[in-house]
């Protein structure tokens, strides 16, 4: 516990594809991509901000996807519960997970956080329990038997603006972001795949991934007033933009 808030970032694992995926046209060799998950530590609790992937897509060496198939993977350590312990923080003292949304590469950790309660748009819950489907939604990431808090739309977490859950609906039914108001006052936008990469913002292009277009664009707009009233986004799989992230250390 801390008497200011601290966010730290961590790769959970890695997403492979082509950049189509990303921007529909373009072309090129396979690009790999974070999963990213981060820890918000506030005064008054401890909260991540999704959880990568489930223990089935962990591979070794040995068995690691080849470097020209789409897909996910992570390796042994990479994993949310093994990150938290390597900069000593107990997973077991998680509060609350704040889920961006249920695909299966972004509550796939919420099973190894025991006491945490489960922060998800209540359309995202029900997408999810309507759609059961192999590498989409599972069950087995998501109904992991903590306490839910189903919201609908905006939540201020801890009531003092610092942290805000924010709607950014299109990839998924029910898909949120965080802000985070670091102390020094810069707002850090943990955008999640409302927006895969920092080149769909530039573009003002969506990715091929989203169920609603409508939806999508207008959460694009949005994320284009936050960066042009100052707030710092963090892109949900965009590897050129992670290679500039200092994982395990407080974001400044
Ligand atoms: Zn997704």
């Amino acid at each position: 516990m801390t008497d200011r808030l601290r966010l730290f970032a961590f790769n959970t694992g890695w997403f492979q594809c082509r950049p189509g995926y990303f921007i529909e046209g373009e072309e090129g060799d396979y690009l790999k991509g974070p999963v990213p998950s981060y820890l918000i530590d506030h005064p008054k609790g401890r909260a991540l901000f999704d959880t990568g992937m489930g223990v089935r897509y962990r591979r070794t060496l040995a068995d690691a996807l080849p470097p020209n198939k789409f897909g996910l993977q992570y390796f042994e350590g990479q994993e949310i519960a093994a990150r938290l312990r390597s900069i000593d923080v107990d997973p077991g003292s998680i509060d609350w997970v704040i889920n961006s949304h249920l695909h299966i590469d972004h509550c796939g950790g919420n099973a190894s956080l025991p006491n945490a309660t489960m922060i998800v748009q209540s359309r995202e819950l029900a997408a999810a329990q309507a759609t059961e489907e192999a590498g989409l939604y599972e069950a087995v990431d998501y109904a992991t038997g903590q306490p839910v808090r189903a919201i609908d739309g905006e939540l201020d977490l801890f009531g003092d603006g610092s942290v805000r859950i924010v709607p950014t609906y299109g990839h998924t039914p029910g898909h949120q972001s965080v802000i985070a108001r670091l102390s020094g006052g810069r707002e850090v936008l943990l955008a999640a795949d409302c927006c895969y990469t920092e080149r769909n913002l530039d573009l003002m292009i969506l990715q091929k991934a989203v169920v609603d277009r409508e939806a999508g664009l207008s959460t694009m707009e949005y994320l284009a007033r936050q960066r042009r009233a100052g707030a710092h986004i963090l892109f949900g799989h965009d590897g050129r933009q992670w290679a500039g992230v200092e994982e395990g250390k407080p974001i400044g």
